[in-house]
């Protein structure tokens, strides 16, 4: 794989749109795997096939590819807002691709699930004019805000390509948060959302209580919604998103993955035991380019909320 577009292909274009859409689909076609499957290269759909743009031949999963130039936006233009929702309520909308350019290279490619997708996502807009040529038309646009963090597995990030089987490993993950109902999937994701909000990594459920009276707004017909919370957090906690560490207490994000390291360690620890998870965790967190300064970072957290003690000498002794 490389990243770089075939701007050979574009001798003969003008216009702007066909241009990006000549240069994005080939540089998919020449150089993306299947990131569900891994197999090595995707195959183009014929043109106007309503369904997506991609698909695997080993595994079938389709894809829709969604490009934009410059920098990250949130807000992706799709196609017609009746038809995205009774897909997506349906079950087969496509998987994304979401890619951003800039001087013929690719920047930034993520995979988006087609499970991470809820109607809630999708805002109508407005119908074009009685002088457009499809007067009343009416397309949507897709809110990435809305989406879950979790639901956005780089391939390729700040014009470095990831390494595949840690993309696959990043996607095999996320499989875990399928839900088959739509309504299951929002309840998911809203509680999700909520989690990644929670301004430290470590929360508690009454931070997620607090949205108690959102919630039921939004799902009038439901008695229990801390029920329906606990029931969520459970479900994050044994897909491996959130981690439980005391009584209505839980972990999220870096200092989850840090306390599982140490999990792993003896009762005492040395810094330089810790490090030693250098590599797994830059494949969790393929972001961040200095994972010893994020290692410390937790471990200081942990002890200035005394889950760890320092003995000295460079020992650390765990309390959990
Ligand atoms: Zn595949």
């Amino acid at each position: 794989m490389n990243i770089y577009f075939n701007q050979n292909l574009i001798i003969n274009y003008k216009s702007q749109s066909q241009i990006a859409r000549v240069l994005t689909e080939d540089w998919v076609l020449n150089n993306l795997y299947c990131p569900k499957c891994g197999y090595e290269r995707l195959t183009h759909f014929p043109n106007n096939t309503p369904v997506g743009d991609f698909y695997c031949s080993k595994c079938n999963n389709q894809y829709e590819l969604k490009s934009k130039e410059g920098i990250k936006s949130t807000i992706i233009p799709d196609g017609a807002y009746d038809t995205m929702i009774l897909r997506i309520t349906s079950m087969n909308n496509p998987n994304f691709l979401f890619m951003t350019y800039s001087d013929y290279h690719v920047n930034n490619l993520y995979l988006i699930p087609k499970h991470f997708f809820t109607p809630e996502i999708i805002i109508k807009r407005s119908p074009l004019s009685v002088n457009a040529r499809r007067a009343g038309w009416i397309g949507c646009n897709i809110d990435c805000k809305k989406i879950p963090l979790q639901g956005f597995i780089p391939i390729i990030k700040n014009s470095i390509i990831l390494e595949t089987k840690n993309v696959l490993k990043t996607t095999q993950k996320a499989d875990g948060l399928k839900k088959d109902k739509i309504e299951s999937r929002g309840w998911l994701f809203d509680i999700l959302n909520y989690v990644n909000k929670t301004k430290s990594n470590i929360f508690t459920i009454y931070e997620i209580y607090k949205y108690e009276a959102e919630l039921s707004e939004k799902y009038p017909n439901n008695n229990n919604i801390k029920a329906k919370i606990r029931q969520q957090l459970q479900f994050l906690r044994d897909k491996g998103y959130i981690k439980f560490i005391d009584k209505g207490v839980y972990a999220h994000g870096w200092l989850m993955d840090v306390l599982d390291c140490l999990n792993d360690l003896n009762v005492t620890f040395t810094l330089d035991e810790v490090y030693a998870f250098e590599d797994l965790l830059a494949v969790k967190h393929p972001e961040n380019n200095n994972i010893k300064a994020k290692i410390r970072q937790q471990l200081q957290f942990l002890r200035d909320k005394g889950i760890i003690v320092f003995v000295g000498n460079g020992v650390y002794k765990r309390i959990f």
